[in-house]
């Protein structure tokens, strides 16, 4: 970021500029400029609150590496602070109330961002249309809760006319995937947040397959982890904030095998199996308090069962 976006001037119109030049991009019908649109949407929406952090002072525009200079930052010439610094000023030095949805989709954006970044990014195109019609919602939404739109500049207020109309432009995009996605679903079968994609069409069973981005994972164990990783950040079993982290993967008790993970609704799913705490065959030990698959209404398990017999 030491280029020639005119610093000393709103970061917002430049954001919003690099928003809508990515929103046109996605229409193009080839996967590397979807990606690169993708890219251009992130990199706007960073500028977009950073626009914030400029209007309390340029300074806060600064890595912490360097002390801030205000000729540096008229001519553009500095290390501007990422995601994270940009989010940590905006609320701890702000005051911003933001809301950990939030925050754990701008993680979730840093992240792909990255990804991309390193080349490690090799998806289909509809993964990119579903992120980018994501973030674009995200800023939008951003932008009406903190940036009272009345105030801005004229320019400003035409770009952000012209990236709401192009959003029903890529929505539609996406429509036509999950329009295609739906009618290939089985009837009836139990669909996962696709870890790739952000959509609800993440089909488990003998590992993972997405009726929306195609993603096919065979293995179980892999695809577990990913699903997790991705997600588990929105659930109340979150490594960090909950310290019950062994009962986020559980020997599944209709295959037994370890890829029984909390899911997106706080219950379980077997990657392997295809088995789910919702399908109602599960339940809670009431001595070890496991799940496991009682075979005739059974109130314990059977390692608990043989454990009392032993003892007995
Ligand atoms: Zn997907
Ligand atoms: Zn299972
Ligand atoms: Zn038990």
């Amino acid at each position: 970021m030491s280029d020639h976006h005119g610093f000393e001037q709103s970061l917002l119109h430049n954001g919003l500029d690099f928003i809508l030049e990515g929103m046109i991009k996605l229409g193009e019908d080839n996967v590397r400029s979807k990606k690169y649109a993708l890219l251009n949407i992130y990199s706007g929406f960073l500028l977009v609150m950073k626009e914030l952090l400029r209007r309390e002072h340029w300074s806060l525009l600064f890595n912490k590496r360097k002390e801030p200079n205000f000729k540096d930052f008229q001519n553009g010439d500095f290390e501007s602070i990422g995601i994270k610094d940009t989010i940590s000023r905006l609320k701890n030095v702000i005051g911003l109330e933001l809301t950990k949805e939030f925050e754990f989709e701008l993680e979730k954006i840093r992240k792909i961002r990255n990804r991309i970044e390193h080349f490690e990014f090799s998806e289909s195109s509809t993964v990119f249309e579903s992120l980018s019609v994501k973030a674009v919602i995200e800023v939008l939404e951003f932008i009406s809760e903190h940036i009272d739109t009345e105030e801005i500049l004229e320019n400003e207020k035409q770009a952000l006319q012209k990236i709401r109309e192009q959003l029903g432009v890529n929505i539609r995009l996406v429509e036509e995937n999950t329009k295609r996605a739906n009618l290939e679903v089985r009837n009836g079968q139990l669909l996962l947040t696709c870890y790739l994609c952000d959509q609800k069409f993440l089909e488990v069973e003998n590992g993972a397959y997405c009726y929306f981005c195609h993603e096919k994972n065979d293995d179980p164990n892999d695809a577990a982890n990913l699903y997790f990783n991705k997600h588990s950040a929105y659930m109340d079993y979150h490594p960090k904030h909950n310290p019950v982290v062994e009962d986020s993967y559980i020997d599944c008790p209709s295959c037994g095998f370890e890829t029984c993970v909390v899911d997106e609704d706080s219950l379980y799913s077997c990657f392997t199996c295809g088995g789910s705490s919702r399908d109602g065959r599960w339940d809670k030990c009431s001595h070890c308090q496991r799940m496991f698959c009682p075979e005739e209404q059974e109130m314990i398990c059977n390692f608990c069962f043989e454990e009392k017999m032993a003892h007995d």
